[in-house]
């Protein structure tokens, strides 16, 4: 295996990054904070936020069982993404290896970086092929990304693949588990300490219900998360993000009863949809949306959308030909599609 500082671009690994006026002083004794040319006035957002969430950290480490220095918050999962190839790879020279169809992002950032992005197709099940992503592998290759359940296909990838990546990849596999809570299975973290090349990315956006506030997290060895600290923008979580979320951890059993609720709805409306003339296929899902093949994706597509319901149409995605991506919402919203869609197959 590759060292962290093997696989980190030198200018990284040598950068003396800013230190703003909360890194220098983040004691709790001061009564008056003449540090930071902050107005006095229009408490408390008229202060700079703690640049290291520290106590998000905490209550965050504490649910996931996970030390807080193993712990990095990105506005957004597209921030952790973005960092992947900043602090990894060399713009024009290093490239990355994806599963294909999987989540945009990685392959627009990418793209933002000049890395190149290598495109594994999966099986016709949307599992990864191991081999060929290996096969795929060259000196220059510093990041593999897999997304599990995947995004729009909806499946977890397999436990053992992920763990043959684990195994004999020599740089950073990121595994995205933005929908880890829908899925019932156990999170990629648990083998933080036995990876230090593992990044598990997760979110605030989907089963916390808290897309608004952009707040995504990755969890990583020491190592790393101090590379992510050192690159990001020094107050790059805002302090209403952090109040937000801190209020929402408060209240995580509404949280649950959000994630058993549309599990539940999920099952109804793969079930219902299957029945209709016009569905070829439903494909399982661990989360919370599904993705259905149809006859006739851009037909139906429109059809929603001049009822006022909006999908996601996928067909050009690799291996989603004629799909659509629907998101499981509340009984009624889930109702008024089967609604919409048997009517379009009555006329
Ligand atoms: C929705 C989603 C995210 C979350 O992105 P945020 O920037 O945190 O909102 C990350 N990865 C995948 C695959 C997603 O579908």
């Amino acid at each position: 295996m590759k060292t962290i500082k093997e696989l980190t671009r030198k200018c990284i690994d040598s950068l003396q990054p800013y230190s703003s006026a909360r890194n220098e002083y983040s004691g709790k004794t001061a009564r008056v904070f003449l540090d930071a040319n902050e107005n006095p006035y229009n408490d408390p957002i008229n202060r700079y936020p703690d640049p290291l969430q520290c106590e998000l950290k905490n209550q965050v480490a504490a649910i996931k069982g996970v030390r807080p220095s193993q712990v990095f918050f990105g506005n957004g999962s597209d921030e952790a993404i973005d960092l992947m190839y900043r602090i990894f790879c060399n713009p024009g020279r290093d490239n990355a290896v994806a599963m294909e169809p999987s989540y945009g992002m990685y392959g627009v950032s990418a793209d933002i970086n000049d890395v190149e992005y290598r495109r594994i197709l999966t099986d016709s099940a949307f599992q990864p092929d191991i081999d060929a992503m290996l096969a795929a592998v060259d000196e220059n290759t510093k990041l593999m990304f897999f997304c599990s359940p995947n995004n729009p296909s909806g499946n977890l990838i397999e436990r053992s693949r992920l763990i043959r990546a684990l195994d004999s990849f020599q740089g950073i596999t990121i595994i995205d588990e933005a929908y880890i809570d829908f899925a019932g299975t156990e999170s990629m973290t648990a083998l933080l300490d036995s990876y230090p090349n593992l990044v598990v990315l997760q979110t605030f956006s989907k089963a916390w219900g808290m897309a608004g506030i952009r707040l995504g997290m990755a969890f990583a060895s020491e190592e790393i998360i101090g590379l992510m600290n050192k690159v990001k923008y020094p107050y790059n979580i805002n302090c209403l993000t952090q109040q937000a979320a801190l209020e929402q951890l408060q209240q995580r059993d509404r949280m649950k009863k959000w994630v058993s609720q549309i599990i539940e709805e999920r099952a109804g409306m793969a079930a219902a949809i299957a029945e209709l003339p016009v569905c070829l296929h439903v494909f399982p899902s661990d989360a919370n949306f599904i993705l259905v093949r149809v006859t006739d994706a851009s037909a139906i597509y429109n059809y929603l959308t001049d009822n006022g319901i909006i999908v996601r149409n996928r067909s050009r995605i690799a291996l989603c030909g004629n799909s659509l991506r629907i998101t499981v919402g509340t009984p009624q919203e889930n109702a008024e599609l089967l609604e919409s869609l048997a009517e379009y197959c009555r006329i």
